[in-house]
């Protein structure tokens, strides 16, 4: 896939209706991998497809089966289209309508809940187009109270979803009472909202219920509330051979009914590993989307149970299934259910369930890790296509200084974790262990990713931790590295075979870097110097110049690039005899030329090849 930051709105479908249109939505398509239809009426067009019926028919016939359709279409056609195809909020496909000259992309239909908001932001972002959200949760820069808990697999339950989602848009104080499942997204919510964590709150205009009980809410009440069910509950099973999916069901529901438990807030199921072919078991998983985890007689033996049954023992080789797997699928924490035991009435087979709770919830998603190279300062430097992956992440890693470089692309409810510039391998580990928990994670460096930057420590731990190579899944998203952009501020100085050498000795020794440095200046290479001088490191850069003096004339150009692309930017072209006495520092790139590199009216120019005379 070309760029998965548009993985979550497959099957993707795009739709034009003439040529230009068409021209618009071709390069997307190829980005997106969206099937592009297309009437038999326009002249054929490389890799899109044909509808031969009217675009009517052909909408409805793929309506269900796509989660994402693009038009580029008038927005008043495209409603008549599609009023009547549209059943509820849940399951319509998102709908993104793009102006015939591609300036505008609209968030139309299913902004929350079918992610129109955020695929319009990263068509928008891969297009140069303006995005247009009408929600009122972009308005209050708040996170939609309805899409809130996706990024961590919370599920949805009952309540009065439009009565507490429009009191949110009136700017009434919501208050939540969290029970259970991580309160990242509290910690990184504007300064400015209208959530209340105070329980003491007497009446509140409306409450969202974030716990793993099934509450039920009365009709007449005074203000609106709604629940979210982080998924929790890990649900162990032990069952007689042959058990119907209806009777482990049941045993499930008058458990959680018994005990208040809300179905929704079940993370899997566990049991032993003779099970694991158990049809009533794996029916079951299938038709609610459960995981099923299963653990040996071995490691269910060494879990300390409150009901142990010899008989039990006797038979599968531990004193306890039900109780011992949901303890070890919870990740060891206490039960919250002991062992239940249900009988059918009028059937064979037999269920135990037992209940434990899980600190972490479950997401049920695979996580992903996207490393993003942002350029070297300004936004106009970054690619389109890194530019989605900053949007569409749920979680953004970096150093404090290029995630305020970025703020400016940051989407509302966004995890921002900004971290000290020495601390990479921390920051490298927080990314993984938020991707392995399922969340889609962007980790940024300035410029190019793969160029000193964050990609190789992430790979490097992930490969420390025996990755399979696809779990969580990578992609990487490069850059313009300083020494692009230092080189198009002086001019065309890496014209000719050139390298990088970073003189920062904290990862690398001083004598390898000094054996570089030789090299590079033996061998007659440009040369372009990342991390050349730090408040302690002051006498590198010194012995550096001292090393090309030996091998290329003094008067040889060096361009001093210092904050390339930001405010500050401050470009010096010298000498190698002169280099020191601009200020060089760790913001700076310095480009040392070669034995043929010139200056010419304030530009660096290294010819192209040698035998030419230019
Ligand atoms: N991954 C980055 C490099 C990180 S190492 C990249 O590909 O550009 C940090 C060094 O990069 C700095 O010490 C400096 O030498 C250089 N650098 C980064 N951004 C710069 C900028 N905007 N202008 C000049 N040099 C820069």
């Amino acid at each position: 896939m070309l760029n998965s930051s548009f993985e979550p709105f497959q099957p993707l479908a795009a739709i034009a209706t003439n040529q230009t249109a068409a021209r618009i939505l071709q390069p997307l398509c190829q980005t997106t991998e969206a099937t592009l239809w297309l009437p038999e009426s326009v002249e054929k067009t490389q890799n899109a497809q044909y509808y031969h019926s009217s675009l009517k028919k052909h909408l409805t016939s793929i309506w269900t089966s796509h989660k994402a359709i693009v038009f580029c279409l008038a927005a008043g056609a495209v409603v008549r289209l599609i009023a009547p195809l549209l059943a509820d909020k849940q399951n319509d496909p998102a709908i993104v309508v793009i102006d015939s000259l591609g300036r505008y992309v609209i968030s139309l239909c299913g902004g929350h809940q079918g992610g129109a908001d955020l695929l319009t932001q990263l068509i928008a972002d891969t297009i140069g187009a303006v995005p247009v959200v009408t929600g009122a949760a972009s308005s209050c820069k708040l996170p939609a109270i309805d899409t809130l808990g996706v990024p961590y697999g919370w599920r949805k339950g009952e309540g009065d979803w439009t009565g507490v989602m429009a009191a949110a848009a009136r700017g009434e104080t919501v208050q939540v009472i969290q029970e259970v499942g991580n309160t990242l997204w509290q910690e990184h919510l504007p300064e400015q909202h209208s959530f209340s964590f105070d329980f003491s709150e007497i009446k509140p205009q409306a409450r969202i219920w974030i716990s793993l009980t099934q509450r039920k809410f009365a009709p007449k009440s005074d203000f609106p509330k709604v629940q979210w069910h982080p998924r929790v509950l890990w649900v162990g099973i032990g069952c007689e051979r042959g058990t119907s999916r209806q009777l482990i069901e049941t045993a499930i529901n008058t458990t959680c009914q018994k005990y208040h438990l809300a179905k929704d807030a079940i993370a899997g199921i566990a049991s032993i590993d003779i099970k694991s072919d158990e049809t009533g078991i794996l029916e079951l998983c299938g038709n609610l989307s459960l995981p099923f985890k299963t653990f040996t007689a071995e490691q269910l033996r060494q879990v300390t149970v409150p009901t142990p049954s010899n008989v039990v023992a006797n038979e599968v080789g531990t004193p306890s299934v039900a109780e011992a797997a949901a303890i070890l699928a919870a990740n060891n924490q206490e039960l919250l259910v002991t062992k239940q035991i249900f009988k059918g009435d009028n059937e064979p087979g037999a269920v135990t369930v037992a209940i434990a709770q899980a600190e972490l919830e479950y997401t049920g998603r695979t996580g992903k890790l996207f490393l993003v190279g942002i350029g070297p300062g300004s936004l106009d430097q970054i690619t389109p296509a890194a530019k989605t992956a900053i949007t569409s992440a749920d979680a953004i890693i970096g150093y404090s200084l290029y995630t305020e470089l970025i703020e400016p692309l940051q989407r509302v409810g966004q995890i921002i974790e900004s971290l000290p510039i020495t601390q990479e391998k921390q920051r490298a580990r927080r990314a993984i262990e938020l991707a392995q928990w399922g969340l889609t994670v962007a980790v940024i460096s300035s410029g190019d990713c793969g160029i000193y930057g964050m990609a190789g420590l992430v790979l490097e731990a992930l490969q420390a931790d025996n990755w399979d190579g696809k779990t969580p899944q990578v992609q990487i998203f490069p850059g313009i590295s300083a020494l692009q952009a230092a080189a198009s501020r002086a001019g065309a100085p890496l014209m000719h075979d050139f390298c990088a050498i970073s003189l920062s000795d904290l990862l690398t020794p001083w004598e390898v870097i000094t054996k570089r440095l030789q090299a590079a200046a033996q061998g007659d290479f440009i040369v372009a110097i990342y991390n050349p001088r730090s408040q302690k490191r002051t006498q590198q850069i010194i012995t550096a110049r001292e090393i090309f003096l030996q091998h290329r004339p003094s008067n040889t150009p060096v361009a001093i690039v210092r904050e390339a692309y930001r405010d500050n930017e401050q470009v010096t072209l010298t000498t190698l005899e002169k280099m020191l006495e601009a200020p060089i520092d760790m913001l700076t790139t310095v480009i040392i030329g070669n034995n043929n590199t010139r200056n010419y009216a304030n530009w660096m120019i290294t010819p192209r090849g040698y035998s030419v005379n230019v």
